[in-house]
């Protein structure tokens, strides 16, 4: 499941191919995605032009030049695909290059935009947990899939003091607190375990121990701001190079390997140097936790 890395890496991949570009043609192939699609989608996108391309959280805000924002979030298993359009139509009259193979999975291509910049950008997704919604610039603070979401980690306002007002009193674990999008946005099960390790905080910690009682910030507080940039800034970086060295045909943009340091790597020496523990993996709230006993306190 892509978390906020990834989706800022898809954010960079779509820019060239989207920004200042007019979908000339949409093309809708199945509008059932996690929601139904609107009525009117393709007549609200085409013709007009992507004026910018941002994120909030896991989701990708396409500014328009009518006013709408095209509101997309890769649920679980969406990922993008930027072709080349002149290319692909040139190779396609050759057999047994990339386009022959590409059309194994074009069943699940539900979305296709041709943009002026004389790319397509394809909306690929098995299980069709993505969605895509357009919502007026102005309705955008009343939108309910944004409006109840913490801070950006990455954004300047989230600080120690902001993370320890939202954690003040909290009886429930750092794990848990770092999960809720309403404490801070866009973190999932791995980047939660990677930055705790980073702040060598135990993810059983009680969350309220971030904060004094009145809820200022403590030095755990700040080590646990620094270890959440830090891992997200990291991916970040390495979806970066993982996108400049990507020659795959098929453009495919949302699938990168990252290497975690306690994620997934249960039974094996903590890599904290000088440390002698070993990551262990335990169950909380259903998923699994990832982390290092001897240096997580
Ligand atoms: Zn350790």
């Amino acid at each position: 499941m892509p978390e906020l890395p990834e989706v800022e890496t898809v954010r960079r991949g779509l820019e060239p191919a989207m920004e200042g570009a007019r979908f000339t043609k949409v093309d809708v192939h199945r509008g059932d995605l996690r929601w139904p699609l609107p009525k009117d989608f393709k007549a609200r996108l085409e013709g007009k032009t992507v004026t910018g391309l941002g994120r909030r959280a896991k989701y990708l805000l396409a500014d328009l030049s009518s006013g709408d924002v095209l509101l997309m979030h890769l649920g679980m298993s969406g990922s993008f695909h930027v072709f080349d359009e002149k290319a692909r139509a040139g190779e396609g009259k050759a057999p047994g290059n990339y386009y022959h193979e590409r059309s194994q999975h074009v069943a699940h291509d539900h979305v296709v935009f041709h943009m002026s910049s004389g790319t397509a950008v394809t909306f690929n997704d098995p299980r069709r947990f993505g969605s895509m919604k357009l919502v007026p610039r102005g309705e955008l603070d009343a939108e309910p899939l944004l409006n109840r979401l913490g801070p950006e980690p990455l954004g300047n306002e989230f600080d120690a003091a902001m993370l320890a007002r939202a954690c003040k009193g909290k009886k429930t674990s750092l794990k848990a607190a770092l999960s809720d999008q309403h404490v801070v946005a866009g973190l999932g099960n791995i980047y939660v375990c990677e930055a705790l390790y980073r702040a060598r905080l135990s993810p059983k910690r009680a969350a309220s121990t971030v904060a004094s009682k009145s809820g200022a910030p403590n030095e755990r507080a700040e080590r646990l701001v620094t270890g959440i940039k830090a891992v997200l800034n990291d991916a970040i970086k390495a979806g970066g190079s993982s996108l400049r060295d990507h020659k795959r045909p098929d453009g495919e943009l949302g699938m990168f390997q990252h290497h975690f340091r306690v994620y997934d790597r249960e039974g094996e020496k903590c890599p904290t140097p000088g440390c002698r523990g070993t990551v262990k993996r335990i169950v909380q709230s259903g998923r699994s936790t990832f982390y290092c006993p001897a240096c997580q306190k």
